[in-house]
């Protein structure tokens, strides 16, 4: 048995924001994930989406804690299948308290084409750190994926996923759902700009200073 509840809260805030992410059209049927740390600093514990949930009819049964390894802590269900991505983004960085993991159409578009997003907006920069990389492939639900993840996301907040979809991090849900709006919404202008012409990235001054902007925010837990 596992303790009553004493997740209860934070396991409310995955909720809301998986249902956010769903209305948002980042997600479709059952893909996806979302997590969030919980516990205090150094627990290794998480809140995560169960696999095969259906967002429609989605309830705090369909949010489980669990420790880094998968042993359940609170809730019933299996947590999501691609766990290990989770585990291995916040191993690797310790600023990251929120980690969602969407199939939208462009960004998904762009990492099965295999092609990065460059710098292309200001606010992309400030908010994600750079521009998108694409992940190596590597077979969903396996640590090879997650080692893939964290090698391509560095120190910015969001990774394509080759073959596969995005993932946006944060040092809060709100943050890892405004970076997976934002990168789906880049890559939507990048389709289209590209029907333009060549798009052209961000001069390399601003692209600077920018970044010192991200590094600062992230600095103050991505206020
Ligand atoms: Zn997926």
């Amino acid at each position: 048995m596992t303790a009553a509840n004493v997740y209860e809260s934070e396991r409310r805030a995955v909720l809301d924001a998986a249902r956010a992410m769903h209305r948002a059209g980042l997600v479709a049927v059952s893909s996806g994930n979302v997590s969030a740390r919980v516990g205090p600093p150094g627990a290794d514990l998480l809140a995560i989406t169960t696999a095969g949930k259906d967002y429609a009819a989605m309830g705090l049964g369909e949010v489980v804690a669990v420790d880094f390894d998968g042993e359940p802590v609170e809730g019933e269900g299996l947590p999501s299948t691609e766990m290990l991505l989770h585990t291995a983004v916040y191993r690797a960085r310790p600023d990251v308290r929120a980690v969602m993991h969407t199939h939208s159409v462009y960004a998904s578009a762009l990492a099965v084409a295999g092609e990065p997003l460059p710098p292309l907006i200001d606010e992309m920069v400030v908010g994600i750190g750079g521009g998108i990389a694409v992940s190596a492939y590597a077979f969903p639900g396996t640590e090879e994926l997650g080692a893939a993840v964290v090698e391509a996301l560095g120190e910015r907040n969001a990774a394509l996923i080759r073959n596969h979809g995005l993932v946006g991090v944060g040092a809060t849900l709100a943050e890892a759902l405004r970076v997976c709006e934002m990168a789906e919404r880049i890559a939507h202008i990048y389709a289209a700009a590209k029907s333009f012409g060549a798009p052209a990235p961000l001069p390399p001054d601003a692209v600077e200073t920018e970044t010192a902007l991200f590094r600062m925010r992230r600095e103050a837990g991505g206020k």
